[in-house]
C-alpha cells in the first residue's frame, strides 16, 4: 500500500520513473469485469484479468479513490464495493486500459432495491 518504493524495476532493470514494463502490460491486458453478490447481499464488482506487471495495490486504491468506494486488491484482482460497471470503462481508460480492452460481464443482474 506505499507507493514510495521508488527504485529499480525488477523486471527491466530501469528506474521505475522510465521503465516502460507496466505501460506494455496494460497495453496487453485484456480485463474482465463481473459482479459478483457476497456476504449479506453486497454486491462487489471485481477487475481481473491485469497482466502480472501492473501494481493492482495501486490501482486499487486509484479506483477506489475516483469511485469514492471501499475495495481492495486481492488474489490477483481488484474488487470494489458496489456495482461499477455502467462507469467503470471511463475511468479505466483514464488510467491507461482502453475501453476496448476492458470487458464487461452484464450477466448479473440486481434484483429489488437495496
Ligand atoms: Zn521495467
Amino acid at each position: 500500500m506505499s507507493d514510495d518504493d521508488g527504485g529499480i524495476c525488477p523486471n527491466c532493470g530501469l528506474p521505475t520513473d522510465l521503465c516502460v514494463c507496466e505501460t506494455i502490460a496494460q497495453e496487453e491486458a485484456r480485463i474482465a469485469v463481473t459482479v459478483e453478490r457476497r456476504k449479506w447481499g453486497r454486491l462487489t464488482t471485481c477487475i481481473s484479468g491485469f497482466d502480472k506487471n501492473i501494481d493492482i495495490g495501486e490501482l486499487a486504491t486509484k479506483l477506489k479513490s475516483k469511485l469514492a468506494c471501499g475495495g481492495a486488491a486481492k488474489h490477483g484482482q481488484v474488487e470494489l464495493q458496489g456495482d461499477h460497471r455502467g462507469v467503470i470503462q471511463g475511468v479505466l481508460a483514464k488510467l491507461g486500459f482502453p475501453e476496448e480492452m476492458v470487458q464487461i460481464d452484464w450477466t448479473f443482474q440486481r434484483r429489488g432495491r437495496r
